[in-house]
């Protein structure tokens, strides 16, 4: 019999295999009452068993592959210094003496306490922080309740058991997801998580084919069952029949195929069929993407996040760092554009070094981007100084993000002016011309682009806080996903205004939100007359294989008649038909 399973495609492509079954077990923790002469020796034990739990955490770290990408080895040591932390080390300890119970009891104890203080403060970041506090707790549990199947501890790299097979796991840490792809897994299916877990980042990261949500799937399917996962629609397939078979091996066919194919337009520019040159950039956080730009064949990098370089850490990088970091980047490109953005930590992009708050109750309405630096001018200014100066040394644009009103333009316009003064009074040298670029990111400045694009060199869409903010979702809380709709009216109307605002004032229009780099998007944003797209590396030759097939003639009487409707079935059946012609 056939089972179909839905949850939620977090990393796309099709993988077909047999079924690993990653049964740790619910744990059981029992309470009982620890004598007070052996108190000592359960305060040990749980010592013991932190350290074990550290061996454990930095083998893994130790076998993971040196090409992995730097957030992921991040995430690693986000639980590697959880175990340092004394709300996991001391606080457990007091409470085996005060309660006079054993370890696992205690931790149980000091995991729940925290996880209700997580949720009581109803932040989709810090939720992901439980998610953390969870995986943590539970390998230091595992080890005191003597369960030691960790599946890091499964075999080494290549593993014949795993090599080839999809794993099936309730969750996975985001350190069991870059292990098991080391041991040859070829996709993963978990019954918990979210699009924005880090172990989806991490799977998209891998290009591993992942579905996560898929509740009791280990209930319907067995250990060694042959299995079909499908990561873009978020389905999985037991017990399908041969032509159900047939139908996904020849999709996955078809998918290399097309990766292939893909690969010979690497070099080629992006021309429309009507002759128009389309500038396709790429999106990096760091210096370790710029292979991955190169790879692509991007034309440069169109939005460079500089806040990775101020996250786990606990002092704030100096101008001189700052400069180091850039000019390696600038090196690496080797000609190409680099888009640096000034700071956008807050909301979900947190630091350690005190810049930024949790405790407000609305953080993505808070103090955050261009707002935080504008406050903290011993923040801003360095970055300001580093970026001008990076800017001598190869083709640079500097970008602003969340703009939402002429003072702040007018204040960092007047920051920058009087940072070129005093790099002249010190004799530094910097691209007096450097291109200076605003994002259009909250609904208030798309309204009133036409006085952004009447003073910068070019604004940059960042459509994941413009349907964040336009239609009032936080874009990080599960619970409102759903809602989540770059096809809205709204945001497609406000899209359209900006694109339109940089035309009339004759400058370049970029969009780098995730929207840019969806192939479903591409033929709709170009009706609409985008003409710069700036994506992840992975998905840009995807898109520029659309471009290379669409007419923009032919698409914008199409995409004026959808701009029109507001009925989602609607503008879905137009969407087709664009996608179509
Ligand atoms: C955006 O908001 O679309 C964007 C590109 O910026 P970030 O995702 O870093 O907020
Ligand atoms: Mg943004």
């Amino acid at each position: 019999m056939t089972v179909q399973l839905t949850g939620i495609g977090v990393s796309r492509g099709i993988a077909i295999g047999k079924a690993h079954l990653l049964q740790r077990g619910e744990l059981e923790v029992l309470e009982y009452v620890i004598p007070i002469h052996l108190l000592d020796d359960e305060v040990a034990r749980f010592r013991r068993a932190l350290e074990v739990a550290r061996g454990q955490l930095n083998a893994i770290r130790g076998r993971i592959p040196p090409n992995t990408r730097a957030d992921i080895v991040d995430f690693i040591d986000t639980h590697i210094l959880m175990l340092e932390d004394s709300t996991l080390t001391v606080a457990p300890e007091h409470l085996i003496v005060s309660r006079q119970c054993n370890a696992e009891w205690a931790l149980k104890l000091q995991r729940d306490a925290l996880v209700q203080v997580f949720e009581a403060m109803d932040d989709a970041y810090l939720r992901m922080r439980k998610d953390d506090v969870d995986h943590v707790v539970t390998r230091i549990l595992r080890i005191l309740i003597h369960q030691h199947h960790e599946p890091d501890e499964t075999g080494d790299a290549g593993d014949v058991r795993l090599t080839g097979s999809i794993l099936l796991a309730d969750d996975l840490t985001p350190a069991d997801a870059v292990l098991m792809q080391h041991q040859g897994i070829t996709a993963f299916v978990t019954e918990y998580g979210g699009p924005l877990s880090h172990t989806a980042i991490i799977a998209r990261s891998l290009r591993l084919p992942a579905v996560v949500g898929v509740r009791n799937i280990r209930r319907f399917i067995r250990d060694d069952e042959l299995i079909i996962v499908d990561g873009q629609r978020g389905v999985v397939i037991a017990g399908a029949d041969a032509r159900t078979l047939d139908y996904y091996r020849e999709l996955q066919e078809d998918e290399l195929r097309q990766q292939r194919a893909l690969q010979k337009l690497r070099g080629a520019p992006a021309i429309t069929r009507d002759g128009l040159h389309i500038d396709l950039q790429a999106n990096i956080e760091m210096l370790d993407d710029v292979a991955d730009v190169r790879a692509a064949g991007a034309d440069g990098v169109g939005l460079y996040r500089t806040e990775f370089l101020y996250m786990n850490r606990e002092d704030t990088p100096g101008e001189a760092e700052q400069l180091e970091r850039y000019s390696e980047v600038i090196r690496a490109l080797d000609g190409l554009p680099l888009t640096i953005r000034t700071l956008d930590l807050g909301a979900d992009k947190q630091v350690d070094s005190g810049h930024t708050t949790r405790q407000c109750l609305n953080p993505a309405l808070g103090l955050r981007a261009v707002r935080l630096c504008l406050r903290n001018l011993n923040l801003f200014r360095p970055q300001l100084r580093a970026i001008l100066r990076a800017s001598a040394l190869g083709p640079t644009r500097l970008m602003v993000p969340m703009l939402s009103n002429s003072q702040e333009l007018m204040q960092v316009l007047e920051l920058i002016a009087e940072t070129r003064r005093d790099l002249d009074r010190e004799g530094l040298a910097y691209d007096p011309d450097m291109p200076i670029g605003g994002m259009i990111e909250v609904p208030a400045a798309a309204l009133t682009a036409d006085f952004f694009a009447a003073r910068l060199d070019f604004l940059s869409i960042g459509t994941n806080d413009l349907i964040q903010y336009t239609l009032a979702i936080d874009r990080i809380d599960d619970e409102v996903n759903y809602l989540y709709d770059p096809l809205h009216p709204a945001v497609l109307a406000l899209i359209h205004r900006v694109i339109e605002a940089g035309a009339n004032a004759g400058i370049p229009v970029s969009m780098c939100g995730e929207m840019a780099g969806d192939p479903l998007y591409t033929r709709l944003l170009l009706g609409l007359g985008l003409r710069d797209f700036s994506m992840l590396p992975t998905t840009l030759l995807e898109v520029k294989s659309i471009i290379t097939g669409s007419d923009t003639r032919q698409l914008r009487p199409l995409t004026e008649e959808l701009l029109l409707e507001f009925e989602p079935g609607r503008i879905r059946a137009l969407l087709a038909k664009i996608a179509e012609i």
